[in-house]
């Protein structure tokens, strides 16, 4: 079973008590350093020069430097910059400037997983990531409550990492949900396979053929939208509150009936086959290699893939319909920080 931690498990004054530097200002950025400066936590954003982040985060009453001088004095340096550029803001602005002792934290073990920052055996190095999109970090924290947070130890050089850790993650208001332990391994092979396989890979493209098969037979695409993404939220919140079985329960028998005959017939045992394979290529390193080796050159395959998934005929139908009706999606939600 796996260990969880609650507020009544964390020192909130040990994370008070330190000096913490917020690389990087978008989705997470934004969440940590305003939900920490909140708990009262001396925080400073660290960003490049000319960013457009140094106005968003002075706005919002935060004290901003140069990734350098903000590393210069700080007890924990949180790196919240995107994981492609980490390890040359860590090798050339972290490394040399960090304190004797700082502790370096991350929201994802992808840089320290697969070897892109070897940070020396005398710092500790920390993981707290929230399981949810920045905004909702920060949203929930405001709203009394928290997202969960999963949280590991790769070094531990001050013998005391496990508890700033756990202050850190009371801080930004993980512990007020729960907080889970794991390792960097486990957090960066388990959250890439999740996002590309079922969250964000799968989904998109279970969508994307729901839709092309509609209006291939000839179903109007405003329809279509509607029966195969904008229905998916409904389904979602029933799962995330009660599992498949709450879903099962709420919707029809038709529905139900249907689910269990023709799932399977869907998503075959192909599907995991080819599953397999998409995890085997994360633990290999393939995946980190490939994408890192992209973005190395500028990022064209990226760019290439984001351009064909925003031209799809469904982005299309879904804008202008979205305009349409009363209820409004969060899209102001990712203008930050993507
Ligand atoms: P974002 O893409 O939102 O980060 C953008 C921020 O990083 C901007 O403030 C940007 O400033 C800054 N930045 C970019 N390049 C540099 C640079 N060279 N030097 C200094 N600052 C820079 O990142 P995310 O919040 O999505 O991800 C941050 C980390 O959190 C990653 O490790 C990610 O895996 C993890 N994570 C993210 C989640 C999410 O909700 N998005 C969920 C859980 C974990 P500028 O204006 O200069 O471009
Ligand atoms: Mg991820
Ligand atoms: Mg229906």
């Amino acid at each position: 079973m796996a260990e969880i931690y609650y507020d009544d498990d964390a020192d909130l004054s040990i994370i008070q008590s330190k000096k913490v530097a917020v690389i990087g200002y978008g989705s997470q950025g934004h969440a940590h350093a305003l939900n920490l400066r909140d708990s009262g936590v001396e925080v400073v954003v660290g960003l490049r020069e000319g960013s457009s982040s140094i106005a968003k985060a002075q706005e919002q009453g935060l004290a901003t430097a140069p990734v350098e001088e903000a590393v210069k004095d700080a007890d924990v340096i949180m790196i919240l910059a995107p994981d492609q550029h980490q390890r040359t803001i860590y090798s050339e602005q972290i490394e040399p400037n960090m304190k004797k002792g700082a502790a370096l934290f991350f929201a994802h073990g992808f840089n320290i997983r697969f070897g892109y920052i070897k940070p020396s055996p005398d710092h500790d190095v920390c993981m707290v990531a929230p399981k949810g999109p920045g905004h909702t970090v920060r949203r929930q924290y405001v709203e009394g409550r928290g997202v969960p947070d999963i949280v590991a130890i790769e070094q531990d050089a001050s013998g005391q990492a496990w508890q700033l850790a756990l202050s850190y993650a009371k801080a930004i208001g993980g512990t007020r949900a729960g907080v889970i332990k794991t390792t960097f391994t486990e957090e960066t092979e388990t959250d890439l396979f999740g996002e590309q396989a079922v969250l964000c890979g799968g989904v998109s493209q279970l969508i994307q053929y729901g839709f092309e098969t509609l209006v291939e037979a000839g179903y109007q695409p405003e329809i279509a939208y509607f029966e195969v993404l904008h229905e998916l939220k409904l389904i979602v919140d029933l799962i995330n509150e009660g599992g498949l079985t709450k879903q099962r329960w709420s919707i029809s028998d038709t529905a139900e009936y249907g689910d269990y005959v023709s799932g399977p017939r869907v998503i075959s045992p192909v599907v995991k086959e080819n599953m397999k394979e998409v995890l085997s290529d994360i633990q290999t390193g393939a995946f980190a290699e490939r994408f890192i080796s992209d973005q190395d050159k500028g990022g064209p395959e990226f760019q290439e893939l984001r351009r064909r998934g925003e031209g799809h005929e469904i982005e299309k139908v879904g804008a202008d319909l979205r305009k349409m009706f009363s209820w409004k999606s969060v899209d102001e939600d990712y203008s930050d920080g993507h």
